[in-house]
């Protein structure tokens, strides 16, 4: 039984049938996918969700399948923590994290994405995947590509994170560096997509794609015991996920699982990459390139794919905006350690830091609920902050020489 009626153009409304397609040929405007909410109001009930496994499909319905899942079946529900410590020292009252640092199986929310696209790429027909990524993307798809007995095409830029690279070729996809920023990179695969028969899970399957972020709020909701947080501050690069965010928890709330939606949504960016931020900040239609520099590589896109639909979604939301610089970005990679327990990556430092600032600015009230998107793991960018660290103290292994140490410690 399946939900979709088919696609539609976010900019002119058309419809279009649940095939191959991603742009709309009128304006240019991108499609994404139409569901029978009537339909779905009268199976989706919150009895029937608590009933399911906890993973990402206990949404099914809400999410762009004809058939049932395939992939990512040990995908999401991942803890929404309650930060008291963090929160003592960033002086709120109640802070959550929802932590896609332990998602399953690559670490990511990524792993969100990739298992609606690869479910439903073989709905469409397709053997081989293909993406275009700043890392965890790359990682998401080798691993369930792997899985799944897909063939598997990986295109990244040629400077990223030894752990990032690692964690691709490990799954044995074909990965290819290319000598540029991700931005070439995209451009590169948008014209490999129109030649070769790939699902190109961000770009030519991207309506299916997106879709899988949403299960990121809908658990957030379900994890507050069914209400939305007031704010939630979410890291941005292309702007997929923080539009899929706001659009999950709309949707909770025109089925009736949860009260109105007061939410507002905050975008985090590295300084160097921060068009979407810029845009919001200037109210601006247009997103204006930049050629990202930023330790925050996962975020480093200077074009954004959904720049004009993020920048929409934070204002109509009554959100706001902020960028972190390197420095701040290693600041609040260790905060989060040292008050949570939790190795975030670069992209979870933005976060923190932006989350500090906002709360700074007195946009964020002290007093309200507040929820920090934790979407990396800190195991994969290792090289931002080993120079930061200090370095283990080194002792020979008897008793009289650690004593040495510890008497001079104290
Ligand atoms: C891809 C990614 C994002 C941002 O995703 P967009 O949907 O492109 O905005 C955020 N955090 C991490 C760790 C990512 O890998
Ligand atoms: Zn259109």
């Amino acid at each position: 039984m399946s939900y979709i009626k088919g696609l539609k153009c976010r900019e002119c409304h058309r419809h279009y049938p649940k095939e191959v397609l991603f742009v709309c040929e009128y304006c240019f405007g991108s499609l994404e996918v139409d569901y029978d909410y009537e339909a779905i109001k009268k199976v989706l009930t919150k009895e029937k969700i608590l009933s399911r496994p906890k993973n990402m499909w206990r949404y099914k319905e809400l999410l762009p399948l004809e058939g049932e899942p395939t992939d990512g079946l040990n995908t999401g529900f991942t803890p929404l923590i309650r930060a008291n410590n963090l929160a003592k020292v960033l002086g709120v009252k109640e802070l959550y994290i929802k932590d896609d640092s332990v998602n399953h199986p690559t670490l990511s929310f990524k792993d969100r994405v990739v298992a609606v696209a690869l479910s439903r790429a073989k709905e469409l027909g397709f053997r081989t995947v293909a993406c275009a990524s700043t890392g965890n993307l790359a990682n998401s798809v080798s691993a369930q590509a792997a899985m799944a007995g897909l063939r598997a095409y990986i295109f990244i830029p040629a400077d990223l994170e030894l752990g990032k690279v690692i964690a691709s070729l490990i799954y044995a996809p074909t990965v290819v560096a290319v000598e540029g920023n991700y931005d070439e990179v995209n451009r590169l695969c948008s014209e490999i997509a129109s030649k070769y028969k790939w699902a190109f899970v961000n770009i030519n399957i991207r309506p299916y794609y997106a879709e899988g972020s949403k299960t990121y709020a809908y658990e957030i909701a379900e994890q507050l015991n069914w209400r939305a947080p007031l704010h939630i501050v979410v890291p941005s690069a292309g702007g997929s996920l923080i539009t899929k965010i706001w659009k999950g928890l709309k949707e909770f709330e025109k089925l009736g699982l949860i009260p109105e939606v007061k939410t507002k949504v905050y975008c985090a960016q590295g300084k160097g990459s921060s068009p979407i931020v810029t845009a919001i900040k200037e109210n601006s239609d247009i997103i204006k390139p930049v050629k990202p520099k930023t330790i925050a590589k996962s975020l480093a896109i200077g074009n954004p794919a959904d720049g004009y639909y993020a920048k929409d979604t934070v204002l109509q939301s009554g959100g706001w905006a902020e960028e972190a610089s390197d420095e701040e970005i290693v600041e609040a990679i260790k905060l989060l350690a040292s008050t949570e327990g939790i190795f975030t990556e670069t992209a979870g430092g933005v976060t923190v830091a932006v989350t500090k600032k906002l709360i700074e600015q007195k946009r964020i009230p002290p007093d309200e609920s507040i929820v920090i998107s934790i979407t990396g793991n800190g195991l994969k960018t290792q090289e931002a902050v080993y120079e930061k660290l200090p370095k283990p103290i080194k002792i020979k292994p008897t008793l009289s020489s650690f004593e040495e140490y510890h008497r001079k410690e104290q």
